[in-house]
């Protein structure tokens, strides 16, 4: 269909119009065939995960993994999770590739703790559609029954931008997972609009201070304020603090010297496959 739309444009000229409009096309048939492979790709097993380290900004510490999804898909090659997730979301399959994750990841990490590695800490992304799905608790618990992993060991991060849509909704439902043993992180931190009173209420052990903030520090005066004032804020609220993205050393000196407290990103490790991370972990 793609190609047939692009010759079709083509063969009507080439006007910014035309282009403009082709453009468009070529997006919403993207995602109507990512939707219509994404309904095949947990049966065909075409999903793998990665998994990044997190580690303490100034020690180096290793303190946990942040699991990452990808999408091998036999023509399309390796798709990135920020192609496909927000199309999950809206098609509502995302619950049943998260749950694939949950259960595979901690798995994962059950394992490598009965083998007397330490990975730490498995964060998991999940989506606002998961935490509002009536048996998400109980799929949680399951999990972790069948492969014998601990809550104690797990943290879920939910962006900012979602849990703002509507925190009085999730504020008990956050309460019951941190009570659990499970900490909550807010991914994302600064491309949304938090109000300061919600900081207080909601059970947030930890922020993630959003990569677009992180990459341009020292250079860039306004954000460097920004990382100022987000690091100031929460370590008045007592509230954990995380830097993604670091990619260099200067990043992570002023996010030391800021008393950042953990820190993930390729300067430190890119996300790994899991036998990668076995090695490093042994
Ligand atoms: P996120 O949770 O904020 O994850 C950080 C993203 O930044 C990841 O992209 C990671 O690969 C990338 N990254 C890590 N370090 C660096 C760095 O130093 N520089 C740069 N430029 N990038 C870095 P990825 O894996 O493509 O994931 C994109 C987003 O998709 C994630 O953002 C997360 O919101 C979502 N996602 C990923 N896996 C899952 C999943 O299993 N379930 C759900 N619901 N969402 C997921
Ligand atoms: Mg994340
Ligand atoms: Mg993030
Ligand atoms: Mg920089």
């Amino acid at each position: 269909y793609a190609d047939a739309a692009m010759y079709k444009a083509k063969e009507e000229g080439r006007s910014n119009y035309q282009f403009y409009s082709y453009e468009l096309t070529e997006m919403a048939m993207e995602r109507v065939v990512i939707q219509t492979n994404l309904r095949e790709a947990i049966r065909n097993h075409e999903f793998s995960l990665l998994y990044q380290q997190q580690v303490k900004a100034d020690t180096l510490e290793h303190i946990g993994l942040e699991a990452l999804i990808r999408w091998n898909h036999k023509e399309f090659g390796v798709v990135s999770a920020d192609k496909f997730i927000s199309i999950a979301e809206e098609s509502g399959l995302i619950i049943e590739i998260d749950q694939w994750v949950m259960r595979t990841a901690m798995d994962q990490i059950a394992r490598w703790y009965h083998e007397g590695l330490n990975p730490g800490i498995l964060s998991l992304n999940l989506s606002l559609r998961q935490l509002r799905s009536e048996h998400f608790i109980d799929v949680l618990k399951n999990c972790m029954q069948e492969s014998g992993f601990e809550p104690k060991w797990l943290e879920l991060e939910i962006t900012e931008k979602q849990m703002m849509h509507n925190p009085e909704e999730f504020i008990s439902r956050l309460q019951e997972l941190s009570n659990m043993g499970i900490e909550i992180a807010m991914d994302d931190f600064g491309t949304g609009y938090t109000s300061l009173a919600y900081l207080k209420r909601l059970p947030v052990k930890k922020l993630k201070i959003d990569q677009s903030f992180v990459k341009n520090i020292p250079e860039v005066k306004e954000d460097v304020v920004i990382v100022e004032a987000m690091l100031a804020l929460a370590g008045a609220l007592n509230i954990d603090t995380i830097a993604e993205g670091v990619e260099s050393k200067e990043e992570l000196e002023f996010l030391r010297d800021h008393n950042c407290t953990y820190v993930q990103g390729y300067y430190v490790g890119k996300p790994m496959s899991a036998e990668e991370i076995s090695a490093k972990l042994s």
